[in-house]
């Protein structure tokens, strides 16, 4: 008999994480899968990162960091906020945690309660509400379709705001959808959040490098919300380093010690062998990371073209990250060899099992029409790919 506790009876596994589990155990089968499920960068770590992880090991940084991380990598994050966002920050308020994911979680766990709403645009990255849920508070997702271009509007943002509100999660470039809010459509949310002074505004930019719209724009830039904005970030996307687990948070003071405070029970400080790789991915050259930004720029094109060759699909043209998320609704209710495709799950079971290609359903992302494909993968895979996503939906009638 299973005796886990409500709390983690209520939480759904990671889509993302279960689908790619699920295309590695064909592969192991000797099934030639193509991954495009989870989303992480293809390319190698860059040589000189590894080099000093390397001297990390020699010079002996096996010990404890501090919880917060090493004193020369949270430095590296402010000079990195100033060069790059223009922004100020004391390295008191850079917490360093195990990937962006702990980061996201550290700050939902130390701001919100039972009972406290979180607003939720979707679509949204899975681990957002189950996030929510742990933390026992109450998700208010507001939906934006592809009409909308995915993105929520200022007056969708006051009409979801209550006296309960206590955080909203902004994503900007968004997974799954890659839309990038623009300056303004930032600052208009920005109006509405500055009239609303509890509310809590974290803003994932772990995208930000692998933007084609133009530089990044922070939420964090507008003063009058800006002390009450967490970034989260890290270097899982830009630098292609998912599995060093290393991603922070630069926030108010008083979130950045709740932060500390939850982590030092908790989990410690990251990796610290890890930490100094990173400090060395914000300090050394950053020709690496325009590199496979226009990598990923070229098979976005790619990708865009072949979605719409597609016939049902709706596809926009996303402006960062590496998903292409089309609107797929078109498909569901109808059946292949007379077993029904009932939603996006099953579309994107069917896609594995009969196109041997893996994908994730749009309804853990909290848009149940659509289905993303991940690009980060090199063009004769996704042209492949996306050429038996088309011979496996033009048998379903
Ligand atoms: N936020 C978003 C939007 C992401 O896509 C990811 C990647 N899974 C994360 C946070 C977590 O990143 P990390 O690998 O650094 O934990
Ligand atoms: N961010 C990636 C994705 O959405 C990694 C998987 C995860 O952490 O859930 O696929």
């Amino acid at each position: 008999m299973s005796q886990v506790s409500d709390r983690l009876a209520a939480l759904s596994p990671s889509e993302t994480l279960a689908m790619s589990q699920k295309s590695n155990e064909l592969k192991a089968q000797g099934i030639d899968v193509i991954n495009l499920s989870v989303g992480e960068p293809d390319f190698f770590t860059p040589d000189h990162i590894k080099i000093a992880a390397h001297k990390a090991i020699d010079d002996n940084f096996s010990f404890y960091s501090p919880v917060p991380g090493y004193p020369a990598l949270r430095n590296a994050i402010v000079a990195k906020l100033k060069k790059e966002n223009d922004l100020e920050y004391k390295p008191e308020q850079i917490v360093c945690s195990n990937g962006a994911k702990q980061a996201v979680c550290n700050v939902i766990l130390s701001v919100v309660g039972p009972g406290d709403e979180v607003i939720i645009p979707a679509p949204y990255w899975v681990s957002y509400v189950e996030m929510v849920k742990l933390a026992e508070g109450t998700n208010v997702v507001v939906p934006a379709g592809i009409d909308q271009n995915f993105k929520i509007t200022a007056a969708q943002l006051e009409a979801a705001i209550t006296p309960k509100t206590k955080a909203i999660i902004l994503c900007s470039p968004s997974n799954p959808t890659g839309s990038v809010y623009t300056r303004e459509e930032l600052k208009a949310l920005a109006d509405v959040l500055a009239k609303h002074a509890k509310i809590v505004i974290i803003s994932d930019e772990i995208y930000e490098h692998i933007n084609y719209a133009g530089k990044h724009e922070s939420i964090a830039r507008f003063e009058n919300i800006r002390d009450r904005v967490v970034i989260i970030n890290g270097v899982s996307k830009a630098y292609a380093m998912t599995g060093w687990r290393i991603g922070w948070i630069a926030a108010p003071q008083w979130i950045a010690s709740a932060c500390n405070k939850l982590q030092g029970q908790y989990t410690s400080g990251p990796n610290s062998v890890a930490q100094k790789a990173s400090e060395v991915a914000y300090t050394g050259t950053q020709d690496c990371v325009e590199t496979m930004r226009k990598a990923f720029e070229r098979r976005r094109d790619l990708m865009v073209q072949l979605g719409k060759e597609i016939p049902g699909f709706r596809v926009n043209k996303p402006e960062g990250a590496f998903y292409l998320f089309p609107d797929c609704s078109f498909y569901l209710g109808k059946s292949f060899n007379g077993k029904k495709i009932e939603d996006s799950a099953g579309l994107a079971m069917y896609l594995l099992e009969e196109g041997h290609v893996a994908c994730v359903g749009g309804a853990a992302f909290g848009a149940p029409g659509c289905i993303r494909f991940s690009y980060a993968t090199s063009d004769e895979n996704l042209t492949e790919a996306m050429r038996r996503v088309k011979v496996a939906l033009s048998k379903l009638v």
